[in-house]
């Protein structure tokens, strides 16, 4: 083998993998990716008019982990970024997280004021709180506050978001909608947000620019890497290997879904060029209850490009994900539950039965990961398979 490790997949959690053990263990990578380019769901790229957009849905770093974020800033120059959205609710533009701005613009001045009063009166010392706490206060008007929120916020965006009645969710979803006790509007409360300068395609390059890596696009690994879990071993084109493998993709799909698929949900870009230089105050308006998008991303605004007379926006359509499909066949989100949850631990135990063989990331995890969860996985693994 002209390699010491194999890893499949190039987005955060492969590419970061790859360049710890290059870097920090001297040994060779070989990455494969099936995609044709590197970056995984991260991968950024101007579009036709010369604008950087995000092909797979907007991506935005924040963090609280300066282990995370002190690992890749050298592999880019930054700038600080905030991210603020907006949510299209009864016809009005107004802050997500729902916050004091909210209030003032969609409920009478009266009222707004009562509300902005009771809140910290009645949660001293909360910078925010959670709509099924609002729902359960004593105080009618903060539990009417909950319901509105809960109705006109959350439910049906989530609906759209999940494909299914919001009432047939995890109960720990709505637990974690916030409302917030001030008018502080950034969607991330980090002490860590900052958006790579030449995005995070740039970033990658850096990442993966060591002599010890190679990357092959346009692969798919399974048409090279077989497993036998009975006898613990993989063979790679045909021949032994016995290195370290780190396999970032669909757990189900190593093991050619032997107990069947992992469900995802799916998502649907629609990317729309317009002939102006501003399509929507900020970079993302969520539209909860209006059309079948989930919300819209405009570019520029998320990545600090200066073009006039021109911007291009995405419109984001949740979908069911169809295994293979062209369209449809890209695995967005894990549908977290405890039955899926439970048939992902049966494929981890089938990769524990091969040396070597090791999971990461949020495919072959099953779980969400943002991208700083993914680096801080990466390294720790990474810097804990070389015996
Ligand atoms: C719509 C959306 C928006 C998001 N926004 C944010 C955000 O704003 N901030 C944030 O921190 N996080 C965000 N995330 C999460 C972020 O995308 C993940 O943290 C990140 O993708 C994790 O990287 P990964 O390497 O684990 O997975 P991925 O980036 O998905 O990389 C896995 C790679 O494996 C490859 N692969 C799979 N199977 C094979 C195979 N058989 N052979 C070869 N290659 C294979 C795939 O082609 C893919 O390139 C968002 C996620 C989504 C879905």
């Amino acid at each position: 083998m002209e390699f010491d490790a194999l890893v499949v997949g190039c987005g955060f959690s492969g590419a970061v993998c790859a360049r710890v053990l290059a870097e920090e263990y001297g040994l060779r990578v070989r990455i494969l990716d099936k995609r044709s380019h590197i970056a995984g769901n991260m991968y950024d790229e101007k579009d036709e008019h010369g604008i950087l957009v995000h092909r797979y849905g907007p991506h935005i770093f924040h963090t609280n982990s300066e282990e995370a974020f002190s690992y890749i800033k050298p592999f880019s120059d930054w700038f600080f970024y905030e991210h603020r959205v907006l949510g299209r609710i009864r016809d009005k533009l107004v802050p997500i997280p729902f916050n004091f701005k909210s209030i003032d613009t969609l409920f009478p001045a009266e009222k707004a004021e009562s509300l902005k009063a009771k809140l910290p009166a009645v949660f001293p010392g909360r910078e925010k709180v959670t709509v099924s706490e609002l729902v359960a206060a004593s105080d009618a008007e903060l539990a009417e506050l909950g319901r509105f929120v809960f109705d006109y916020v959350f439910k049906n965006y989530t609906a759209k978001q999940w494909g299914t009645p919001v009432e047939t969710l995890d109960s720990g979803v709505i637990n974690r909608v916030p409302v917030v006790l001030s008018y502080d509007d950034r969607y991330f409360q980090d002490a860590i947000q900052m958006t790579p300068k030449d995005g995070f395609t740039a970033l990658f390059e850096n990442l993966l620019d060591h002599p010890n890596i190679s990357v092959a696009l346009g692969c798919d690994a399974k048409l090279h890497l077989s497993l036998d879990t009975e006898a613990g071993t993989m063979q790679f084109d045909g021949r032994p290997f016995e290195g370290i493998c780190i396999y970032t993709g669909p757990a189900d799909e190593l093991f050619d879904f032997v107990y069947g698929p992992l469900p995802y949900r799916s998502l649907h870009m629609v990317f729309e060029h317009h002939d102006k230089t501003s399509f929507q105050p900020v970079s993302v308006v969520n539209y909860p209850n209006d059309g079948d998008f989930t919300r819209i991303t405009e570019f520029k605004k998320l990545t600090a490009q200066k073009k006039t007379g021109s911007t291009t926006v995405m419109y984001e359509y949740p979908r069911a994900y169809v295994r293979g499909s062209a369209e449809a066949g890209i695995p967005y989100y894990a549908i977290l539950n405890q039955k899926n949850r439970e048939l992902h631990a049966k494929y981890a135990a089938l990769a524990e039965k091969i040396p070597g063989l090791h999971l990461c990331g949020r495919l072959a995890d099953y779980a969400y990961y943002n991208m700083d969860a993914a680096i801080l996985a990466a390294l720790r693994l990474a810097r804990s398979v070389v015996k």
